[in-house]
């Protein structure tokens, strides 16, 4: 908790580095005005004097509202008119961090050299999506063929064979087998006390402060590396009924065997669309008799095909 001497400069002469404490400079003997503010040097002289240290711990130096004169705390008349100290403003006491420790080398140069890197691949990146896929160029499509498609999706389950950490075993697993192994955490052994700033006293004077920070030690111990097998739903096969007559489909049939089940169904209407000598396709989700209708073999729509050749969205 070391209380450390703290500087100022003369604004009149320009005098660096007077003592913190002095009220005058010694070079002109201008007072040392509450303007004038104070710093210190890390490996400043910490302070043993106990008068000092007394006047350190009273508290920030108050400012005399009749002659403007800076006055230690420990004193109760002012220094330069005798006024008595009531009423009167004191010093800011302000808490100072420490600059974090400059990034070695190798960590610094990294990120620096590699952000416009980052930056410009991402423009790249924007540029060519854009190019490829969002911007579209209009095209006059007529239907060749419309079909209603309903899909069943089934998910089977199935036995996978893992390991992990006794700890990390899922819990419904069937456990194989297991050794010990050898393995490393990371412990708090304590506190460490570790100054992360200092705080300017208001008196010319600087106390480094101090933070309790864990500490912590790499322990080795031993665990168990369990092998297991355990059941997972897999997709699997996918069912479909498919009608191209303008008439609606049933949802494929499917009853579940043992380790089987549904897991999602879609019915929607693909289209096959040509215009300017090509040929394109289209899928519209969420079919209804509706849509249906509205794509009937030979419609026309104008259609936003993009640079990769697919429709984003169709127009009448
Ligand atoms: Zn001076
Ligand atoms: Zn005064």
């Amino acid at each position: 908790m070391a209380i450390r001497m703290g500087y100022w400069d003369c604004p009149a002469c320009g005098k660096k580095k007077n003592p913190g404490p002095e009220r005058g400079c010694p070079q002109c003997g201008t007072s040392r005005d509450p303007s004038v503010s104070f710093y210190t040097e890390d490996d400043a002289p910490a302070i043993t004097d106990a008068a000092l240290l007394e006047r350190a711990k009273a508290g920030a130096d108050w400012v005399c509202p009749y002659c403007g004169a800076d006055n230690a705390a420990t004193r109760n008349a002012c220094v330069g008119c005798g006024a008595v100290m009531d009423g009167a403003k004191h010093r800011e006491a302000r808490y100072i961090p420490d600059q974090p420790p400059p990034p070695t080398s190798t960590a610094s140069a990294k990120p620096r050299r590699l952000l416009p890197i980052v930056l410009m691949t991402a423009a790249v990146l924007f540029g060519a999506i854009y190019l490829l896929f969002i911007r579209t160029r209009a095209v006059t499509v007529a239907v060749a063929r419309s079909s209603w498609v309903k899909t069943v999706q089934v998910e089977d389950l199935v036995t996978q064979h893992a390991s992990a950490w006794r700890s990390e075993v899922p819990h419904d697993a069937r456990i194989t087998g297991q050794v010990t192994k050898e393995r490393t955490r990371r412990v708090q052994s304590g506190t460490e006390k570790l100054k992360v700033g200092k705080k300017d006293l208001g008196n010319g004077m600087f106390e480094d402060v101090y933070e309790n920070k864990p500490k912590y030690v790499e322990q080795r111990y031993s665990d168990e590396w369990v092998s297991y097998d355990v059941d997972r739903w897999v997709q699997g096969r996918t069912l479909k009924e498919e009608r191209s007559d303008g008439s609606e489909p049933p949802y494929p049939a499917f009853a579940a065997q043992l380790g089987q089940r549904e897991a999602g169904r879609s019915s929607e209407i693909r289209l096959e669309l040509s215009g300017g000598g090509k040929s394109y396709e289209f899928t519209e989700k969420n079919a209804s008799a509706a849509s249906l209708a509205r794509y009937k073999v030979g419609a026309r729509f104008t259609a936003k095909v993009n640079l990769v050749g697919s429709i984003t969205e169709l127009v009448p």
